[in-house]
């Protein structure tokens, strides 16, 4: 039953739907392999194991009815802990949501469940989405599959371990500046972030609204493909999401899928200090490989995405000072019983959240100070522009841009925790995406001579998510790399 774990998320549902298999045995492989493995991995924060055998009897159920079990029939999936989803508590990676228990499912989560995916529970991350090594979480580090000294990236650091080591064959994370492509790379699996807009955000805890989007984690590029359609679309609970048909991404996976004559761009600046020479060569290799399957390389330049980070970090920290006033220790969280309303703010408010996070609100609410405004938040929107501008430059001359997704592999526990400068450093190549809007991907593409996987990011222009897809099925029926299995017993 343990091969049922290696199975990618279409051809599970192809085979409950065709009674191969049933969703029961699907979901009890997987149960059954969390319950041996991640006691030392750590990507599971909670696992709903009565909620998802009964999720997996009703698709059985269905398709014993002989009605259609949805596209993804019993595949079992992984929330990163950010979702919010009913009667499962939802904490964000933090101690001051510890412990609710939201009444309602968010947008993609009532989507996956309507498609027939099974929940298997809720994962790792760094709190409100702040890190790039899950080492902010709250409750427990999450470690890397292919050496658990090491972090597995960060935000959507429990996802990207989870569908790694087989313990989910999908998962769902949320990308703000890099949180699904950075520990898809580092931890080996497949990350897409839509453009923003393209799935909604309703029901997912906020951390920077006009960066945040949700997207899939899969082994394959297929398996993105599949899910994305389930999740993507208008939602008119999400006054920002896109109101256009969603396309069958499945269909530009498929093989044999052609690249011939798209233009890949090659943005020099992605290539300079700072890339550990192995990734590089790693991801130089990548392109060339897309290249002998027809695509063309050109060179294309994005000047302002120097100033990123600078940027990112000022638009975040600010709109999450913003979003994150109202855990104020009265409508969520820790009650502390016997202490009046005044008292248990304050405790609340102290224990609650982590350094990064109080951080980040300090930051965020010096920036938009009257009197600073101007000189900062205001500022860094217009850099954002630029930065924006930067990109339809380059894709008036290409149909998508090819670079690392991270400057180096995964970095152990420990290594950069008490430098919040170095760990920002992580997305140095994932952030500018956000800040224009646009869909990124990452694909694994390699290993280092320490094992350790390198990932190629692909950034399309907005709603380029099947040009992305489509690049990413070509360079995978072409290698194996996404079917080695990270040494877990
Ligand atoms: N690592 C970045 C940060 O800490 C991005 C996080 C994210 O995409 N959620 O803000």
């Amino acid at each position: 039953m343990e091969d049922w774990c290696w199975r990618g998320a279409a051809d599970i549902a192809r085979a409950v739907a065709a009674r191969e298999v049933s969703a029961l045995e699907v979901t009890r492989a997987h149960l059954a392999r969390i319950a041996a493995i991640d006691g030392r991995l750590g990507a599971y924060l909670l696992v709903d194991e009565e909620g998802a055998l009964a999720q997996a009897a009703a698709v059985d159920e269905r398709v014993a009815r002989g009605e259609p079990p949805g596209p993804l029939a019993g595949v079992p999936v992984g929330l990163k802990d950010l979702f919010v989803t009913r009667g499962l508590t939802t904490t964000a990676g933090s101690r001051i949501l510890a412990d609710w228990v939201p009444p309602y499912d968010g947008t993609a989560v009532a989507r996956l469940r309507q498609a027939g995916a099974v929940i298997l529970g809720k994962l790792n991350m760094d709190e409100f989405a702040m890190g790039s090594s899950n080492e902010n979480s709250a409750f427990k580090p999450c470690r890397n599959p292919w050496d658990l000294a090491r972090v597995p990236g960060g935000s959507s650091g429990g996802s990207a371990a989870a569908v790694t080591a087989g313990l989910c064959a999908l998962a769902l994370g949320t990308d703000t500046g890099g949180s699904i492509r950075q520990p898809a790379a580092l931890s080996g699996c497949v990350g897409l972030k839509p453009t923003y807009g393209r799935v909604s955000r309703y029901g997912v805890v906020a951390f920077a609204s006009s960066l945040d989007q949700v997207g899939p984690l899969g082994r394959t590029a297929l398996d993105c493909a599949l899910a994305l359609e389930v999740i993507a679309g208008r939602d008119p609970l999400d006054a920002t999401s896109i109101d256009l048909p969603v396309p069958r991404y499945r269909d530009a996976t498929r093989a044999p899928v052609s690249i011939a004559g798209l233009r890949i761009g090659v943005p020099e600046e992605f290539f300079a200090t700072g890339l550990d020479p192995e990734v590089g060569e790693r991801v130089r290799a990548a392109i060339a490989q897309l290249e002998a399957l027809g695509a063309r390389v050109v060179n294309v330049s994005l000047p302002y995405s120097e100033h990123a980070i600078a940027t990112y970090y000022l638009v975040a920290t600010a709109e999450a000072s913003s979003n994150l006033a109202r855990y104020d220790g009265v409508r969520y969280g820790l009650r502390v019983p016997g202490r009046d309303l005044i008292d248990t703010y304050c405790k609340t408010r102290a224990a609650g959240f982590g350094d990064e996070v109080k951080r980040r609100i300090m930051l965020g609410t010096y920036a938009l100070r009257a009197g600073y405004y101007d000189a900062y938040y205001l500022r860094a929107q217009k850099v954002r522009t630029l930065i924006k501008q930067d990109f339809d430059r380059a894709f008036t001359q290409c149909d998508a841009i090819a670079t690392p997704t991270s400057p180096v592999p995964a970095f152990r526990i420990g290594e950069r925790a008490a430098d919040p400068l170095a760990m920002y450093l992580a997305d140095i190549y994932t952030i500018s995406c956000n800040l224009a809007g646009l869909p990124g991907l990452s694909v694994p593409c390699g290993f280092t001579r320490e094992d350790l996987p390198v990932g190629l990011q692909l950034l399309g222009p907005p709603l380029g998510e099947a040009t992305l897809l489509g690049l990413a099925a070509a360079y995978q029926g072409a290698t194996d790399w996404h079917e080695r299995r990270p040494p877990l017993a």
